[in-house]
C-alpha cells in the first residue's frame, strides 16, 4: 500500500512547472517550483520540521513542550503542524493588524494566539517582540525557534529543496531565483546548487522596492513574506550573485496573470519571485534554465490581491475594468 505515515511525511518534493504564458518572448526556459503544494500550503513546512527535529536533538524543546513564535503567517502554520503531530502546545504571537482569517487558520491546527497591538514601538512591554519574549521566558518550556537566526532555516532548504532543483533539472538549472525574506530560501538553496554544480549557477534575489536586500530602508510595501528592514542571519550574502527589484504593481499583475493564464493561485511573493525571474531570463539564451520558487498559495490574499477594489483602492492598474457578464445584464 502507497500511504504517508504523518502528515510531515508529505513535506518537500514539490514538482516544478513550466511557465509557457507569462514568458512570452522569452528564450530560456522558465521552471516554477510549486510550494504550495506543501501540506501546510507552503515553503515553510521544510523549515518547521528541521526546526523542530534540530530543538528535540538539542534538548531545547522537550515532551509536552510549548513553541512560541512571534508569527503571523506561514511558518505559524509549519510549525502548528508539526507540532500537533508531536503533542507539543503552539502559541503564536500575532500584531493586531493580522486578518482574522490568517488568525483562523492559525488556530485550526490547534495554536494559541496572542494579538498585539501594531501601534506601539517595539521596545513598549505590549510589543509583538516583548510580547512573545516575556511568554518565552515565563512559560515552562517553552522553545522559541527565531526564524530569523535559526540556522535550521537555511539548513532545510540546503537538505531538501536545493537538491530536489538540482535532480528534478538533472543538474541542468542556470539560474535559481527566489524572493527573500530571512533570507533562509535564497541561502540554502544558493548554497547547495553552487556547491554542486562547482559555481555553475547563478543566484538571484528577489526583492520588493525599498527594502534593505535591494538597497532601500525597508519603507513599506505591501507584498507579504518577503524584504526587510534589517539584514537577519539566516540571509548569507555571499552566495547571491544579484538582487533584483520589483515594485508591488509589477508583483502583484504577475501574481494575477499566473493565476489566470498559468493556472496557479499564488501569493504576492510569487509574483514578485516571478516578475524578477522574467527580468533575468530576458537576457537569457534558449539553452539557459531558470528555477523561480513560488513560496506560498493565492487562497491567503484573496480579499486583497484578487480584489479589484482592494487593487483599485491602492491605485494599481492591472484591477480588471472589463465589462462582465453583470454589468452587461444591468
Ligand atoms: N514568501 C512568503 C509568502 C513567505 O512567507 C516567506 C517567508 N517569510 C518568503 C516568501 C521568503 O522566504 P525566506 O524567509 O526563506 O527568505
Amino acid at each position: 500500500m502507497k500511504y504517508a505515515n504523518t502528515v510531515i511525511d508529505l513535506v518537500g518534493n514539490t514538482p516544478l512547472v513550466k511557465l509557457n504564458s507569462v514568458t512570452e518572448g522569452i528564450q530560456a526556459t522558465v521552471l516554477a517550483k510549486i510550494e504550495y503544494l506543501n501540506p501546510g500550503g507552503s515553503s515553510k513546512d521544510r523549515i518547521a520540521t528541521r526546526i523542530i527535529d534540530a530543538a528535540e536533538r538539542e534538548g531545547k524543546l522537550k515532551p509536552g513542550g510549548t513553541i512560541v513564535e512571534p508569527t503571523s503567517g506561514n511558518t505559524g502554520i509549519g510549525l502548528a503542524l508539526v507540532a500537533q503531530q508531536r503533542g507539543y502546545r503552539c502559541v503564536f504571537v500575532l500584531p493586531d493588524k493580522v486578518g482574522e482569517d490568517k488568525r483562523n487558520v492559525l488556530t485550526a491546527y490547534g495554536a494559541e494566539i496572542v494579538v498585539t497591538p501594531t501601534s506601539v514601538a517595539p521596545e513598549d512591554p505590549n510589543s509583538y517582540y516583548s510580547v512573545s519574549d516575556r511568554l518565552a521566558r515565563e512559560i515552562p518550556g517553552a522553545f522559541k525557534p527565531n526564524q530569523y537566526s535559526n540556522p535550521n532555516g537555511p539548513l532545510s532548504h540546503y537538505e531538501t529543496t536545493g537538491p530536489e532543483i538540482w535532480a528534478d533539472t538533472e543538474g541542468k538549472i542556470t539560474h535559481f531565483v527566489a524572493g527573500v525574506g530571512t533570507g533562509g530560501t535564497i541561502s540554502g538553496v544558493g548554497r547547495y546548487l553552487k556547491e554542486v554544480s562547482g559555481g555553475g549557477v547563478t543566484i538571484i534575489g528577489a526583492d520588493p522596492e525599498g527594502s534593505v536586500y535591494s538597497g532601500g530602508t525597508g519603507r513599506p510595501y505591501l507584498v507579504e513574506g518577503v524584504g526587510e528592514d534589517f539584514w537577519p542571519e539566516a540571509y548569507d550574502a555571499s552566495v547571491v550573485d544579484e538582487i533584483i527589484a520589483a515594485s508591488d504593481a509589477e508583483s502583484f499583475a504577475l501574481t494575477r496573470r499566473l493565476a489566470r493564464e498559468e493556472g496557479l493561485l499564488v501569493g504576492g511573493s510569487s509574483g514578485l519571485a516571478v516578475a524578477a525571474a522574467l527580468k533575468a531570463a530576458a537576457k537569457l539564451g534558449p539553452d539557459d534554465v531558470v528555477v523561480v520558487l513560488l513560496p506560498d498559495g493565492g487562497r491567503g490574499y484573496l480579499g486583497k490581491i484578487f480584489n479589484d477594489k482592494w487593487m483599485r483602492s491602492y491605485g494599481f492598474a492591472d484591477a480588471t475594468d472589463e465589462a462582465t457578464v453583470g454589468d452587461i445584464l444591468k
